[in-house]
């Protein structure tokens, strides 16, 4: 329902979670939030409402890092348990995936992977992508090029979000009739499915078109379309007004 990225030189459990609390009204069933720390991914899921996810963090504190993923979930495959919040990972926890909308094939897709070895531990329609996206990063090293081949075998409306332990300092993100929108700040960029919840930190935003990929690092953002192709992006200043 509510995702936002971020990478920058900021605490990125912070910038997430205050993002996603921006996003509380559209309304949820869980959230949860990946963070890439010391070479390795780290997260944290709740179901319910933020204050679960405030609790389970207080608890388990994260490791501090500052390229980090988060979400609110509203369930359409899957009841809304600890479970079935994402973030959904790869069996070799590597990879960190959120979304919104739903991944019509799954269940093929499902199918296919369980045939290649892969063990899936949700009842979600998401899981599919954090596992075929691995499987593409290994053989490209490449997080927007693995997110653009998976995208291509993926029907439905979906915003995906990701995020891979060996590939630090990058947040990729993918949109077919589904928002997304990108913040640039200076030495960080932001990624949401509502401006509101990067507003505090920048208005210089980027919107994605349809069947969009874009990577995110310190240092700016590139778009490409699900083909590779490089896309013409819509740079825009948000005036309205953040406390409304
Ligand atoms: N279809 C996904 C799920 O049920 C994502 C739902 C959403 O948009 O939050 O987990």
């Amino acid at each position: 329902c509510g995702i936002v990225g971020y990478v920058g030189s900021q605490s990125a459990l912070d910038v997430v979670m205050a993002g996603l609390k921006r996003l509380e009204y559209r309304g949820y069933d869980s959230a949860g939030v990946a963070v890439l720390a010391d070479g390795g991914l780290a997260t944290a899921k709740r179901a319910g409402k933020l204050v679960n996810l405030d609790k389970e963090l207080a608890e388990r504190p994260l490791p501090a890092a500052v390229t980090g993923i988060g979400h609110t979930r509203w369930a359409t495959h899957g009841g809304p348990t600890d479970a079935n919040a994402h973030p959904h990972l790869d069996n070799a926890g590597r990879v960190a995936v959120v979304h919104n909308g739903i991944i019509e094939n799954f269940a093929p897709l499902r199918a296919e992977l369980a045939e290649r070895g892969h063990e899936l531990t949700s009842e979600t329609d998401t899981e599919v992508v954090a596992h075929l996206l691995a499987e593409e990063f290994s053989a490209c090293a490449d997080l927007a090029e693995a997110m653009r081949l998976v995208c291509r075998r993926l029907e439905g409306a979906f915003t995906l979000v990701a995020v891979h332990a060996d590939a630090p300092d990058v947040v990729v993100g993918a949109r077919r009739n589904s928002p997304l929108v990108v913040g640039v700040g200076e030495g960080e960029a932001f990624l949401a499915s509502d401006v509101a919840a990067f507003i505090a930190h920048t208005r210089d935003a980027v919107e994605l078109g349809q069947d969009q990929v874009v990577e995110l690092r310190p240092g700016g953002v590139t778009v490409t379309g699900f083909d590779g192709a490089p896309a013409d992006v819509r740079s825009y200043h948000v005036d309205w007004d953040a406390s409304a």
